[in-house]
């Protein structure tokens, strides 16, 4: 009988039969030790990479068949070599000899995609289907790309009699008993497992109904961690399956995965199975969007065999070049898009050069309380510079709490306003909008008081401040946008922006996304955005500031590998040194017990004339949780520790007003002590507060303790961080640790991004970093690869619409579209 045409083998299927025939020569070389694949030939027929060669190979599949139940293994030697030398001769043969006794079921042909629901899967129906859902898994595809969180390493199959307590193994074993029992206070089942060297006790908690699964006789894997129980091996809620010598192995026996999983999806069980089938059948779909000659340069491995070996890996060296794999995947596009993003934004001409005359400049410094550090100076070079072309810029000014950005930022202001564009400045809290607008007011010698303004005020918390700077030939007009304007107050102010009345806008970011329009806007400062991702600065950039100069300040000094991935648009200047004559603040963990000695030395402070912060601690459940507690927490000072002080309170749930009131009752040293939720965290500036008294210290971040820190020591007095912790946990401790070892806050974010993770690090929701499912921010080399692979790709296709780049710029336009929301 011959084969017709359209059954013709793939080539994947000749690859899979070449490699079958040469492992069975091996192992007739070996001498039939069973050993030519790792594992042995059983494990090796049942895990095939593509495993519908099996079925579409007659031959092979037939004479898989024709071995016992137990497998080839359990052949002896002699039997080993006929089965060998009867396969061999039948695979050579080929096609020709398929045996004629297979009529093959007709198949009903459903077309298979990846974007089918996985309710097309086995088991994976209704309740299970939606509690998948709440996993972000609705399709086959987000199931292929639901890659476990580790491995269990199952691999290793021993006799019970050599079972080492305290190691991950597998046993195969028959069951003797198994009943449902009490454990305690709960009900469990209880078995009795054994093989030819011994039986053992296997227990499993919270499971009864598992005593009927586990039929008596029946051949079971069990696989786990061995614990002593009286003396004896014993496994406690161990992974388990029926032992079918025919089916590749998907709990035991091997790297087992093991998934996040949710409510009701209550092990990774349920989960591996429909993984395993849509691996099995769909996989295949896959369409690998690297190019091939990026691939063999880094040796990188298949797409379809990479998520294979990421779920079931054959080692753990398998494992790493699975992951290693999908990681680029996801670092390529991501680093593709910051770069062409940057490479559209830097068209020649599409901005107004700013220009800042040098007797302009000079002058500016000359009026200057303070000498520029020269960190200051080089950072200042570098803006002017940018600004001075028609090349809009994008820059990130870091510099650690109280290095002193605003005055670099504010010289580009002035080149702004000297070039007759308009700034916006964005602060990330109406807080410190209102304080960089003090600054700005007293810098360029405005009068700004009290929120309440000198020329055209109106009552509904406008300012727009008029200075009349001597370096420039004009009045300097600053406006003061808050959430607190009235509706009327509010379109005042746009009409004056609009008509170009208003040359520095302060505000939130609100500013720039709530349709205000600017006459000419030459440049924006976005103060503080380490909140803020590339991609949502794209969007920004996108709806409202084409063709102005962008300068990102930010006080979290940023890891490489993340400087790469969410500031990888950016060019980036570094003050790296502080004002001279600052002290470094003086930190100290107080344990709860000497809590009263902490508030006698804050005490003492205030009574020396300094001022003191109080933070509370944070409440993660809600905004409104945070503020009550707050607001019991200033009660109980003002009543019970400083009844002689004046305090103040400011929290998220007051208005923008109530919160000027109060921080200017601060500022203005009429209060002594400031109680705050974290809203204080960033940038504000009160010069003779020296104490920073954080309570439940241990509930924030690192980096988030060192900006709290970074509110006092400003001044010329000797500072102090007083942190107070009930029981830390581990972690926490070591965090109070590194807060009392060091000042320096590049050491300290490395550590908290570390310890925390990302996530957490730059605040979830708006980190706008992409939702890596592989890839680690961690990891600067594969990170800067992937800089490295995407530069060379975008010089040789710059627009990526080569026929073999296609599939990766429909990955480019389907991360910004994820993160941006934006289609592209
Ligand atoms: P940050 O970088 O944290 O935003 P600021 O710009 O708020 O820091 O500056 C912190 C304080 O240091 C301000 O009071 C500012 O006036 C002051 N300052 C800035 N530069 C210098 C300098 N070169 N010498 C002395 N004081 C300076
Ligand atoms: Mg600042």
């Amino acid at each position: 009988m011959s084969m017709p045409a359209t059954r013709r083998p793939r080539p994947a299927q000749d690859d899979t039969l070449l490699k079958v025939r040469k492992i069975l020569e091996l192992e007739r070389n070996r001498r039939f030790d069973d050993n030519a694949v790792m594992g042995g030939l059983d494990r090796f027929f049942a895990t095939l990479l593509v495993p519908n060669a099996v079925a579409d190979s007659a031959p092979l599949s037939a004479a898989i068949r024709s071995l016992p139940d137990n497998g080839y293994r359990s052949l002896s030697a002699n039997d080993r070599r006929l089965w060998i030398s009867a396969t061999l001769t039948a695979l050579s043969a080929g096609s020709t000899r398929r045996p004629p006794a297979q009529p093959r079921a007709p198949r009903v042909v459903t077309p298979k995609t990846l974007d089918s629901s996985i309710t097309v899967l086995k088991g994976v129906k209704g309740a299970t289907a939606t509690k998948f859902e709440k996993l972000g898994v609705t399709t086959v595809r987000d199931l292929i790309y639901y890659f476990p969180r580790r491995h269990n390493d199952f691999a290793s199959l021993r006799a019970i009699s050599e079972l080492i307590p305290g190691e991950d193994q597998t046993v195969r074993a028959q069951v003797w008993s198994a009943e449902e029992t009490r454990l305690g206070r709960k009900s469990g089942t209880i078995a009795t497992i054994g093989d030819a060297s011994g039986t053992m006790r296997v227990v499993w908690f919270n499971l009864p109904w598992l005593a009927k699964q586990l039929r008596t006789n029946s051949e079971i894997v069990v696989a786990g961690r061995v614990s002593l129980y009286q003396g004896r091996p014993t496994f406690e809620n161990p992974e388990w399956e029926p032992y079918e010598p025919d089916e590749q192995s998907t709990h035991t026996g091997r790297l087992v995965p093991v998934y996040s999983t949710t409510e009701g999806l209550r092990s990774s069980r349920t989960i591996r199975k429909p993984v395993r089938q849509a691996l099995d059948e769909y996989a295949g779909l896959l369409n690998d969007p690297l190019p091939s000659e990026l691939r063999e340069r880094l040796g990188l491995i298949d797409l379809q065999v990479a998520v294979r070996q990421a779920h079931f890996p054959d080692s753990y060296n398998a494992l790493d070049s699975a992951r290693r794999r999908l990681a680029l995947d996801e670092l390529l596009p991501l680093q593709l898009s910051v770069l062409i993003r940057r490479h559209q934004w830097q068209q020649p001409g599409s901005a107004d050069a700013l220009a800042l005359p040098q007797e302009t400049l000079d002058a500016f410094l000359a009026a200057l309380p303070f000498v520029l550090t020269s960190a200051q100076q080089s950072a200042l070079a570098q803006l002017l510079a940018d600004l001075a072309r028609d090349i809009p810029m994008s820059r990130l000014l870091q510099g650690d709490v109280g290095s002193g950005k605003t005055v670099v930022a504010a010289a580009g202001l002035v080149a702004a306003a000297a070039s007759g564009q308009q700034s916006a400045f964005m602060a990330p809290t109406e807080i410190l909008a209102e304080q960089h607008f003090r600054t700005l007011c007293s810098l360029f010698g405005a009068a700004a008081n009290g929120g309440a303004d000198t020329h055209g005020a109106d009552t509904h918390g406008v300012s727009v401040a008029e200075a009349t700077p001597p370096y420039l030939d004009r009045p300097l007009r600053i406006a003061l946008l808050t959430g607190s304007l009235k509706a009327a107050a509010k379109s005042a102010l746009y009409e004056r922006i609009e008509a170009g009345d208003v040359d520095i806008a302060v505000g939130t970011h609100a500013l720039i996304q709530s349709g205000v329009t600017f006459a000419r806007l030459g440049f924006v400062i976005v103060d503080e955005q380490h909140r803020f991702g590339v991609m949502q600065r794209a969007a920004l950039r996108d709806k409202s500031a084409r063709c102005s100069h962008m300068l990102v300040m930010t006080a979290t000094p940023i890891p490489r590998s993340l400087y790469l991935t969410l500031y990888g648009d950016l060019d980036a200047s570094v003050i790296d040194e502080l004002p001279p004559g600052r002290k470094p603040i003086a930190t100290r963990w107080w344990p709860p017990e000497r809590r009263d000695d902490a508030y006698d030395f804050l005490r003492e402070q205030v009574e020396s004339g300094r001022q003191a912060f109080v933070i509370c601690p944070l409440v993660e459940e809600s905004e409104s949780m945070q503020s009550k507690a707050a607001m019991q927490e200033y009660e109980r000072l003002r009543e019970q520790v400083y009844p002689d002080f004046t305090l103040e309170l400011v929290h998220g749930r007051m208005s923008g007003k109530e919160k000027d009131v109060a921080m200017q009752r601060f500022r203005s040293g009429e209060a002594q002590v400031l109680v705050s939720t974290s809203v204080i965290e960033v940038g504000i500036d009160v010069p003779n507060a020296s104490v920073m008294l954080i309570e439940g210290a241990d509930r924030f971040g690192l980096a988030q303790l060192h900006q709290f820190r970074g509110r006092v020591g400003r001044g010329a007095e000797q500072s102090y961080c007083l942190l107070l912790s009930e029981s830390p946990s581990e972690d926490a401790q070591e965090r109070l640790r590194l807060m009392q070892e060091t000042t320096d806050g590049f050491k300290l974010a490395e550590a908290d991004l570390r310890m925390r993770g990302p996530g957490e690090f730059f605040g979830r929701r708006q980190s706008g970093l992409p939702d890596f499912r592989v890839a680690s921010l961690f990891d600067t080399r594969l990170i800067e690869l992937a800089r490295r692979e995407a530069e060379r790709l975008l010089n040789q296709d710059p627009d990526l619409s080569r026929p073999e780049h296609a599939a990766l710029a429909a990955e480019v336009a389907r991360m910004f579209e994820a993160v941006t929301g934006e289609v592209h």
